[in-house]
């Protein structure tokens, strides 16, 4: 019986019976993962030297229902195991991460472009009725240090939103005019990525609630900035209608890595 079989069988004795078929992974950051339709397991590489107690929280993490007490124990057994991160440390050595420099240029992970999309989808019909575009770019910003989110509309100009009293969000310039409906555009809507830090969650909901209530006002009434038209988008959608929010967000301290993570459960 190779290593393979071997982790299988031991999962199915385990009430794992579900699973067929096992693959290992050496990922840098993701530990267990299983597919749709419920048969494979994504395991991380380290697994394969699991001792006993921990193969049986690899099989209670299949197994119990992810909202239950049971899953979370499981999870935080198989976070306590050294191994786990002696693993993750591996793979982080075998395939570094990408410059800082490209780094600071990304716009998130794969994950949180994917979350993004999805989110600006489903807030496009639930709380817009469908009457954003179907699609815009959304940019992870890694060097936002003030800012939360912005919106660049075609052209120059760009309304934010900060975090804090201290500053508001830039406003047009006096005397900019607004285009004719047709020529609206937007380039791209930008989140900061210390929305996706732990905690951050309502904050990262409200800030993308935010910055679509510009894409509205702009696309349909040609209004940029806080005003008494966006303020109204914002009250509809049920967002905090306000150009700096007077809630407190969580910041990563300067120099460090952007987080990688997506909420669970934002909708
Ligand atoms: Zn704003």
């Amino acid at each position: 019986m190779n290593d393979h079989t071997h982790f299988l069988a031991e999962l199915r004795r385990r009430g794992a019976v579900e699973i067929r078929r096992v693959v290992f992974r050496h990922n840098r950051t993701r530990l267990l993962s299983i597919s749709k339709d419920r048969v494979t397991l994504n395991a991380h590489a380290c697994f394969l030297s699991a001792p006993p107690e921990v193969l049986d929280a690899v099989a209670r993490f299949v197994t119990a229902d992810p909202r239950t007490a049971a899953h979370r124990r499981a999870v935080a057994a198989l976070r306590a195991w050294p191994g786990v991160e002696a693993g993750l440390s591996a793979a982080r050595a075998e395939r570094p991460a990408r410059s800082p420099a490209r780094a600071a240029e990304s716009s998130g992970s794969p994950e949180q472009r994917s979350f993004l999309r999805e989110l600006y989808a489903r807030l496009n019909a639930s709380r817009f009725g469908g009457r954003l575009p179907g699609e815009l770019p959304i940019r992870v910003s890694h060097r936002m240090a003030r800012r939360l989110g912005q919106v660049r509309f075609a052209g120059e100009s760009v309304s934010g939103r900060a975090a804090g009293a201290a500053r508001g969000g830039a406003a047009p310039g006096p005397g900019a005019a607004a285009p004719a409906a047709g020529e609206r555009r937007i380039q791209e809507i930008a989140l900061s990525a210390d929305l996706f830090l732990e905690g951050n969650d309502r904050e990262l909901l409200d800030t993308m609630l935010h910055e679509m209530s510009h894409v509205e006002a702009f696309l349909l009434h040609g209004h940029r900035g806080h005003g008494a038209i966006w303020r109204t988008v914002a009250r509809r959608v049920e967002c905090e209608a306000r150009a700096c929010t007077r809630k407190r967000v969580r910041r990563r301290p300067r120099g460090t890595r952007a987080p990688g993570r997506v909420p669970a459960n934002l909708l």
